[in-house]
C-alpha cells in the first residue's frame, strides 16, 4: 500500500485489515494520512488539515521535524537495543534532562507508554511501602472522569465507567472520588467545591482506613475527562492529606507534561512537589513510544539493601529504547531553544480570550477553560440548567470543522452522550495564523448550529 493511491482503495484494505479503536468517532470512515509537516497533516488524496487534536498524542513540536528523525536514525546505527538491565548513553542523560526538568531529585524508571508507566508507579507505591514494613497498604485513590491507562490497573485506576465496564472485573484495590469541577458544582462556589473535593479525598482516606492506602494519583488537570482545571490551592491541599494519611502523590503528566499547560510539568502550575510522576506522548512529541516513571529519591532509597529477589521486580523489554531517548534529548532541547512551555502559556491565553470574545454569549457555549494550549469548550443545551449538549449537535460542530479542514476533539464523557467538551490542544509551535484560523473556523462552526 503506497501514498498516492487512491482514497477509496486505501479505506477497502483499512477496513479489512486494521482494528481501529473509537470507530463511532469516525462514522465517514477512517483518515489515511500519508504526510504531517508543522501544525498540518494531509490524507492519501492530499486534502491538508490542521491538526488542533494533536496535543492528545501531544506531537508539542510539530510534524515532520529532520532533526528528531536524525537523532532517532544516528543512535540506531550506533546502538540500536540494549535492555536498561544494564545501560547506555542516552538513557542516562535523558535521565539526567529529566532531573533539570523536574527541578529535584528523581530517579527514573523507563517504559514504553502511559499506561505503562502508571502500572510502574502503582507497583513502586506498592512495594514502598512493604520495604517500610508496612504489608497493608495496597489501595490507589484516583478520580472519577479521569483516564490512566488500558492495561488492567491502569484502567481500574480510570474513572471512566464506559471505559471499563466490559472488561470486569479489573484489578483490585482502586478507590475512586469525585473531581473538581467548578462548572458544574455551582452551588457551591468554585473556592468551596474545591474545597469539598479535597475533604471528600479526606473523608474516603478516612473510611477506606489510611493504613490501606498507598497512593493516589491525579492528572494535574484532568484531560480526557472534560479539561477540568482545578482551583490554584486543590492540587497543594490534596498533596496535604495525602500527606496525613501516609500515602503518596502521584502526578500523571501523560498530557500535561513538556510544556502543554504552559510549564514544563502541569503540577508545576500548583506549587505541589510529587513523590511520583508518570510521563509519556510529548517526552518524544510522540515520534517515537517511550515513558518514565520519575520517583523521588527518597523513595528509591527504601528499596535498596534488599535481598535480590525482593528488589524491584518489575522489568520491560523496550523501555527506554535507545533510539527513542536519543529521540527525546533531541526534542526537550528543541522545546526549549524554541521557548515552546513559554509560547504555550501565552498562546493558550490568547487562544481562549479570543474564543471567549467570539463565543462566550452563544447560547450552547456553558464554558471555556483550560491552561496553556490545552482548551475546552464545554456544550450545553441550556446555560442555566447546564444540561449537556447531545452528541449529535456537538459533532455537527466537529464535522463543519472537518469540511473546513480543522480536527477538533471532544471528551468529557462519563457515560454515554455526556461527550460535550470540545478539546483545543495543537502543537506547541502553531503559526499564530493557523491558531486565528482554529478559532475562526469554530465561530464560523457555531454560526451554523442553531
Ligand atoms: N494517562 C493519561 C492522562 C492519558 O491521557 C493517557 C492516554 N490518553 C494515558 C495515561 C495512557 O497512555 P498510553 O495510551 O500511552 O498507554
Amino acid at each position: 500500500v503506497k501514498a498516492g493511491q487512491s482514497q477509496s482503495t486505501l479505506h477497502a484494505q483499512d477496513e479489512k485489515y486494521i482494528w481501529h479503536s473509537m470507530k463511532p468517532y469516525n462514522p465517514d470512515g477512517t483518515m489515511v494520512v500519508t504526510k504531517a509537516e508543522g501544525s498540518w497533516i494531509s490524507d492519501s488524496e492530499g486534502n491538508r488539515f490542521l491538526d488542533a487534536m494533536a496535543g492528545l498524542w501531544c506531537v508539542n513540536v510539530g510534524y515532520g521535524r529532520e532533526e528528531l528523525a536524525q537523532a532517532a536514525y544516528e543512535q540506531l546505527k550506533d546502538v540500536a537495543y540494549f535492555p536498561l538491565t544494564q545501560s547506555h548513553v542516552p538513557a542516562i542523560k535523558l535521565a539526567e534532562k529529566l532531573n533539570e526538568l523536574l527541578e529535584d531529585d528523581y530517579v527514573i524508571f523507563f517504559s514504553n507508554s502511559g499506561s505503562e508507566a502508571n502500572e510502574t508507579a502503582f507497583k513502586i507505591a506498592r512495594q514502598y511501602h512493604q520495604q517500610k514494613g508496612d504489608q497493608n497498604r495496597y489501595k490507589i485513590v484516583s478520580r472519577y472522569r479521569a483516564y490512566h491507562g488500558n492495561s488492567m490497573g491502569a484502567l481500574a485506576a480510570t474513572g471512566q465507567a464506559q471505559r471499563k465496564y466490559k472488561y470486569e472485573p479489573l484489578a483490585p484495590g482502586f478507590v475512586h472520588v469525585a473531581p473538581p469541577d467548578a462548572y458544574r458544582d455551582e452551588d457551591t462556589g468554585k473556592e468551596a467545591h474545591e474545597l469539598t473535593a479535597v475533604k471528600e479525598i479526606d473523608r474516603v482516606m478516612t473510611w477506606e482506613l489510611s493504613e490501606t492506602i498507598a497512593a493516589m494519583i491525579m492528572e494535574p488537570i484532568i484531560t480526557g475527562g472534560g479539561i477540568l482545571v482545578p482551583h490554584d490551592d486543590y492540587m497543594k491541599a490534596a498533596k496535604e492529606v495525602c500527606e496525613k494519611h501516609g500515602a503518596l502523590l502521584i502526578v500523571d503528566e501523560v498530557i500535561c507534561g513538556f510544556g502543554r499547560t504552559g510549564k514544563a510539568f502541569g503540577f508545576m502550575n500548583y506549587g505541589v512537589k510529587p513523590d511520583i510522576i508518570t510521563m509519556a506522548k510529548g517526552i518524544t512529541s510522540a515520534y517515537l513510544p517511550l515513558s518514565a516513571t520519575a520517583v523521588k529519591r527518597e523513595i528509591y532509597e527504601a528499596f535498596k539493601g534488599s535481598e535480590e529477589y525482593d528488589y524491584l521486580r518489575h522489568i520491560n523489554t523496550f523501555g527506554g529504547n535507545p533510539a527513542a531517548c536519543a529521540l527525546a534529548l533531541k526534542n526537550i532541547e528543541i522545546m526549549e531553544r524554541e521557548q515552546l512551555f513559554q509560547r504555550s502559556a501565552e498562546l493558550g491565553d490568547k487562544l481562549k480570550s479570543d474564543l471567549k470574545a467570539h463565543l462566550q454569549d452563544h447560547p450552547l457555549v456553558g464554558d471555556i477553560r483550560g491552561k496553556g494550549l490545552l482548551v475546552g469548550i464545554e456544550l450545553v443545551k441550556d446555560k442555566k440548567t447546564k444540561e449537556p449538549l447531545g452528541v449529535g449537535k456537538v459533532n455537527e460542530i466537529i464535522n463543519f470543522c472537518k469540511k473546513e479542514k480543522l480536527i477538533i476533539g471532544k471528551n468529557g464523557a462519563t457515560v454515554a452522550g455526556y461527550n460535550n467538551v470540545l478539546t483545543l490542544s495543537p502543537p506547541l509551535n502553531i503559526e499564530i495564523e493557523d491558531l486565528d484560523y482554529i478559532v475562526q473556523t469554530i465561530n464560523r462552526a457555531f454560526e451554523q448550529v442553531k
